[in-house]
């Protein structure tokens, strides 16, 4: 590993205390559409679904609002994704 080339995010104060919008993907549920995997917004608490699934709905929510970070919504799964930086967090 080469020391300085690390990227930082610089998004996580964007992160706030979020209640789940729903229990499975917002926009599916209403579209009447299924999903593969959960994703939670940290700014806002928006579930959508992964790149794995149909419509996309994570992303989606990242371009229609630039919440930058989400965190797994799967049991167990905690990892969080910087959408701007590209990156695991
Ligand atoms: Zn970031
Ligand atoms: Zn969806
Ligand atoms: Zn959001």
């Amino acid at each position: 590993m080469k020391k300085g080339m690390e990227k930082m995010c610089i998004h996580e104060d964007q992160i706030r205390d979020v209640t789940p919008s729903a229990q499975g993907c917002e926009d599916c549920l209403k579209m009447g559409s299924t999903w593969v995997h959960l994703r939670i917004c940290l700014t806002c608490g928006h579930v959508g679904c992964c790149d794995n699934s149909p419509n996309k709905h994570a992303t989606k929510h990242y371009h229609d609002t630039g919440h930058p970070i989400i965190q797994s919504f799967q049991p167990g799964e905690d990892w969080r994704w910087c959408y701007v930086d590209d990156m695991l967090l």
